[in-house]
């Protein structure tokens, strides 16, 4: 599944053919993904210049002056540059063309998204699907605080108040299994019995392993191809994630894996407290 990482690659791969250029086209070759495609988009965006790209959690966000198209790349959505003309295969549902060149919206499993939020609409990040995510993590001074302030009252475990995404964004299966580690906290944990400081080395374990995911062009998604036609599925060297019974690399236990909501944590029990 694309993660923040894979997504802000994603983004960053496609900003600088589409942004400032002139959307002549739009094909939509079928009615709708996850949900129903706005089947005004033809007219909606034919002839409008997208301005920019930002991302807000796993959203990718196209500006254009009358308002903004939301992309989620669901469970196996990609988006790759092509020539125009180029020939269409079967999980191939959008493109966009500009000029030239066209964006391809792949996504074989369909559990992706297209829905265009318009200025008379309101604000952005008002958006149902936008407006109760957490904050971002990249960049943020105060993550620490945040997650402290945040879980005073909530003894779930960590691992699932990160996954839950309504503190902090973009931290997932691999990035909190990882980021946990580093930190030396169990998955376990209740949140409300972690201490400032313990947030700290969390908020920065968050920090340092997103930012290595995006900088090694994404990892966690064999379906991810990057927009060069690259495959985005860097083969990062885990501490802990998919390794159970391997040895911990810090202290040479096993790594151990349990359930936690019917997803898979990958835990040192030596290391993570
Ligand atoms: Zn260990």
């Amino acid at each position: 599944m694309p993660e923040l990482p894979e997504v802000e690659v994603t983004r960053r791969g496609i900003a600088p053919h589409v942004e400032g250029r002139l959307l002549t086209r739009v094909i939509l070759r079928r009615s709708g993904l996850r949900w129903p495609f706005p089947p005004a988009l033809p007219a909606l965006l034919e002839g409008q210049t997208l301005r920019s790209t930002s991302r807000r959690g796993k959203y990718l966000l196209l500006q254009f002056d009358h308002g903004s198209l939301l992309v989620h790349l669901g469970m196996s959505g990609h988006l790759r540059m092509l020539p125009v003309g180029h020939p269409a295969q079967k999980h191939d549902h959008v493109d966009l063309e500009f000029g030239s060149e066209l964006m391809r919206f792949t996504d074989p499993r369909r559990f992706g998204a297209l829905l265009w939020h318009g200025n008379e609409d309101g604000e952005l990040a008002a958006h149902p699907l936008l407006r109760s995510l957490g904050v971002e993590p990249l960049g943020r001074d105060d993550l620490a605080q945040l997650l402290y302030r945040n879980t005073r009252t909530r003894s779930a475990a960590i691992k699932q108040v990160l996954l839950a995404g309504d503190i902090v964004v973009g931290v997932g299966n691999i990035y909190a299994c990882e980021s946990l580690f580093e930190a030396g906290i169990h998955p376990n944990t209740a949140a409300r019995r972690i201490s400032l400081e313990r947030y700290a080395r969390l908020a920065r374990a968050i920090q340092r392993v997103l930012a290595a995911a995006i900088a090694q062009g994404g990892s966690s998604l064999r379906d991810f191809i990057g927009v060069d036609g690259a495959s985005g599925y860097f083969q990062q060297s885990y501490f802990v994630y998919d390794r159970e019974g391997e040895d911990c690399r810090q202290c040479g236990s096993a790594v151990r894996r349990i359930l936690q909501g019917q997803r898979s944590t990958f835990y040192c029990a030596r290391c993570q407290r």
